[in-house]
């Protein structure tokens, strides 16, 4: 990490006007620029109503495209974890958990279709609260519907088993949910990621505190109005937004919290399992950082490839933890593939995120920006060439030109290191064995992209490389039956399809003496 903790917390503190702001209603109206409004919560959403917390103390939620304030929100601090975990706890008790898994059916198709019928309303949000273009916030809700649908498939085919043991005993296998699960996610894609931990959570009987990310909290505390209006019990969803290092720190360190849900930062997912270890040894799923490869062979359909890096890239700002920020190309193919992927970077429309057509909205915060502007200068101090970009776009607002670096080499900060933004380097390779150590060269392992027209090389190739999801021939590429996780210090634990409900489920083995009867 670049930026040490002292670093990242007095930037936070500059960033973030907290203050005590009794006054602050529970709802406010906001405008968004396409001409609607809507009323934005800004309380705690505990046992299905917001509420003011104990110390009254509220943050400041900016906008990212233009620096200015949005809302200020209500801050959760230790005493209202705990007043959501004991709304959690009592809803775990009840029919949510024991009773008949259809009504979780039911409600969780009601949510998506909730999602759906506000689908504008939920991307304008994302789109004003986070930066990113509507194109992509767009692209977040229809997967955040999706994802909660497949998981409401799911929700009463949690099967166990009977296993076989000779005709002295019968034994079976139920899987039952572990109780209040704890989720904190980040700001990269605050509704999505609100989404892939709530749904399979719920599908399989548990309830839930979370705590969105300090940058991002708005999509979060309207999506507690939907889980109203669909009927979710109260208690099992409760909602905070707070700081990591209180209200995080809170969820991780506590006792009655079973289970601890994580998506963030490699440093942050390492301080949530040791709190894990040392306070009840909840279990915990992280879901962190990358530096994944995204590889081009020569036979390779180059225009659709060069796509794909784009995408791989420059999608949601590069502030995507499974970007394709290590770009190697072979040799014959090279120039080609840099000079057209560098006329794609240069015609990508960046800036007002609600522009129709703009495909890059702004970086989350000034923190964030500077982070990945002063790794733009690393980059050129340790001698890499600056192909394009590399600097700010406009003085208003986060924004980043899509950068890319040429000349690079493994040692150098900008290949190792996850920068969380649009800059991506590129570099020769000679062969396919080349290719699979260069890919396999890093500790984090969350994803990884093969472009080639040879079906043989796309097996082989995706089966030797060291990631939790490969794409071939596409990148950024997800649904919400695959399951998407990492190897290695990108963290354990997957996320969507029928691999996610493990993560919430205990095995139960039920052994019974039978008495011989004549
Ligand atoms: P970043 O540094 O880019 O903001 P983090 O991994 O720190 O990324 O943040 C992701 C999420 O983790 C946010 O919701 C944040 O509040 C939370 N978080 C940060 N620090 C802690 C902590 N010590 N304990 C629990 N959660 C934390």
């Amino acid at each position: 990490m670049l930026t040490t903790k002292i670093n990242r917390v007095a930037a936070r503190a500059a960033f973030y006007s907290i203050r005590a702001y009794s006054s602050l209603p529970l709802s406010v109206t906001i405008n968004l620029p396409n001409g609607t409004s809507y009323e934005q919560p800004t309380g705690l959403f505990i046992n299905n109503e917001f509420v003011i917390p104990k110390q009254k103390k509220t943050f400041e939620v900016l906008s990212p495209s233009t620096e200015e304030e949005i809302t200020h929100v209500y801050e959760a601090r230790e005493e209202d974890i705990d007043a959501a975990v004991d709304a959690a706890q009592t809803a775990f008790n009840s029919d949510w958990s024991h009773g008949e898994p259809a009504h979780r059916v039911a409600v969780l198709n009601k949510l998506a279709d909730l999602i759906e019928a506000n689908a504008e309303t939920l991307a304008h949000i994302e789109s004003l609260d986070n930066g990113k273009s509507l194109i992509c916030s767009r692209g977040d809700v229809a997967l955040s519907a999706q994802c909660i649908r497949s998981a409401a498939g799911w929700a009463d085919k949690v099967d166990g088993s009977v296993v076989e043991t000779g005709s002295s005993h019968f034994n079976y296998t139920r899987r039952e949910p572990l109780g209040v699960c704890g989720q904190i996610i980040p700001w990269n894609f605050p509704l999505l990621m609100f989404a892939w931990k709530i749904a399979p959570a719920l599908a399989t009987g548990n309830t839930v505190v979370l705590k969105s990310a300090e940058s991002t909290p708005l999509s979060a505390l309207y999506m507690a109005t939907l889980i109203k209006e669909a009927g979710i019990p109260a208690g099992v969803v409760n909602i905070v937004s707070g700081f990591g290092k209180i209200a995080g720190e809170a969820i991780a360190t506590h006792q009655r919290i079973k289970k601890v849900a994580f998506t963030g930062s490699t440093a942050t997912g390492r301080h949530i399992m040791k709190a894990a270890a040392e306070s009840n040894l909840k279990k915990v799923t992280l879901e962190l950082g990358g530096k994944s490869p995204n590889i081009v062979f020569n036979d390779a359909d180059v225009s659709k490839a060069v796509q794909s890096l784009v995408l791989g890239i420059f999608y949601n700002t590069g502030e995507v933890c499974c970007a394709g920020s290590r770009i190697y190309v072979q040799e014959e193919v090279y120039d080609e593939v840099l000079a057209e992927f560098k006329k794609a970077a240069e015609n990508i429309k960046i800036g007002n995120p609600f522009e129709n057509d703009t495909f890059m909205g702004a970086q989350v915060s000034v923190a964030q920006m500077d982070k990945i502007l002063k790794y733009v200068e690393i980059g050129k101090n340790q001698g890499a060439t600056l192909v394009s970009g590399g600097e700010r776009f406009g003085d208003k607002g986060y924004f980043i030109k899509p950068t890319i670096f040429g000349d690079v080499t493994d040692d150098m900060a900008i290949v190792k290191e996850e920068i969380f933004g649009p800059v991506v380097t590129i570099s020769k390779f000679k062969t396919v064995d080349d290719a699979v150590t260069i890919a396999n060269n890093s500790n984090y392992g969350l994803a990884a992209g093969v472009h080639t027209t040879d079906i043989n090389k796309a097996i082989s190739v995706s089966n030797r490389i060291r990631a939790g999801t490969i794409w071939v021939n596409t990148y950024n590429d997800f649904h919400q039956n695959v399951p998407f996780g990492g190897y290695g210090e990108s963290g354990f634990g997957r996320e969507m399809g029928a691999a996610s409900l493990d993560n919430y489920t205990q095995v139960k083995a039920v052994r019974i003496a039978l008495t011989k009867t004549n």
